[in-house]
């Protein structure tokens, strides 16, 4: 079967290699799509400091069911969609049923070879049944899942003033999902493509460039109260510690990002705020099932988010040109 492996940073390869052999448990599947998300552009940049090469990346992926044991509920052609967290299920957070921050966590493209291949074979449990969605919208479930599990740790509430700083997918995911909730959501960004995506695609109150003038525009958006609550989707430490004086009084600040670096903050300015400070990682089978059926209504832009489209064969030859900012890159699906 053909794989796409990245040999090192900066290096792509296709090469054909053995079917995966079904183990005990588990769903052999024929990959269909798999969405390339900024996890893969670091692994392929080497700035994904604990992984080890070569890797197969892509961990957001929707599938063909080719066989599974017959009682796991799986049968030949169903359409699935995989959740690339493989959780321990014993560990001190999985007992409290949060699989996303599971100790030993095993995320698929990243920690074990992934999806840009033609075959996989997973754990019976992490697979799931895409039921009323397409291939190519179950494979965008995986990011829209971290926006949703970010919302849902925030628990935003409707009237809620919310402002996502960092405008890139995942970033949008959570302007969705906290837009569904009914909160006013302001986007704050460095790039006028991305914040002019967000103004005609996701519906947002308003937007702001990254700019000198910046925090007086989001002051005056809310009348000088700032927001009730913020969301970091930058991956930049500056922005992550910048973020925490555009909190309201009684606010929330949630960290989706994550950057090798001590994240600091003026604690008065923290304690006048009474601030509540929150990490959200990844997203648990409740938040798939959010973005579902949010998909099923119609209420996710899933085709105007899926801008780039390219073969498996094609992913050496295509994959570094996702980079490049003029290509205005959301979310570029993979054909398998
Ligand atoms: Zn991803
Ligand atoms: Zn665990």
């Amino acid at each position: 079967m053909l794989s796409v492996i990245c040999e090192s940073p900066g290096v792509l390869r296709a090469e054909e290699r053995d079917l995966p052999v079904r183990g005990d448990g588990e769903v052999l599947m024929r990959v269909s799509r798999v969405g390339i998300c900024g996890t893969d552009l670091h692994i392929f940049t080497g700035s994904q400091p604990y992984l080890e090469y070569p890797r197969v990346m892509g961990h957001e992926l929707s599938a063909v069911v080719v066989e599974a044991d017959a009682d796991s509920g799986f049968a030949a052609g169903d359409g699935v969609y995989v959740m690339p967290y493989l959780s321990c299920g014993h560990c001190v957070a999985c007992r409290q049923g949060k699989t996303n921050c599971c100790v030993n966590i095993q995320v698929l493209g990243v920690h074990r070879d992934g999806a840009l291949t033609e075959y996989l074979s997973v754990p019976a449990q992490f697979v799931h049944k895409a039921q009323g969605v397409s291939l190519d919208q179950a494979a965008m479930l995986e990011f829209l899942a971290i926006g949703a599990h970010a919302v849902r740790r925030a628990d935003v509430s409707p009237g809620q003033r919310v402002l996502v700083v960092g405008a890139g997918p995942i970033g949008m995911a959570a302007m969705i999902f906290a837009g569904l909730r009914g909160a006013t959501v302001v986007c704050l960004d460095t790039r006028a493509d991305r914040l002019e995506f967000c103004r005609s695609q996701l519906s947002v109150e308003a937007t702001v460039a990254v700019g000198p003038d910046d925090a007086a525009q989001l002051a005056s958006l809310t009348d000088g109260e700032f927001f009730d609550v913020v969301f970091d989707a930058t991956g930049n430490i500056d922005a992550m510690n910048r973020g925490f004086a555009f909190v309201a009084h009684g606010g929330k600040y949630t960290l989706i990002s994550i950057v090798p670096g001590q994240v600091t903050f003026s604690d008065p300015e923290f304690h006048k705020r009474e601030t509540t400070l929150l990490a959200s990682r990844n997203a648990t089978a409740a938040d798939f099932e959010t973005v579902l059926e949010a998909m099923r209504a119609g209420r996710i832009p899933d085709q105007a988010l899926n801008t780039h489209r390219m073969r498996l064969a094609e992913v050496p030859d295509a994959f570094p040109r996702l980079l490049e900012p003029g290509q205005t890159v959301v979310k570029a699906l993979v054909e398998c």
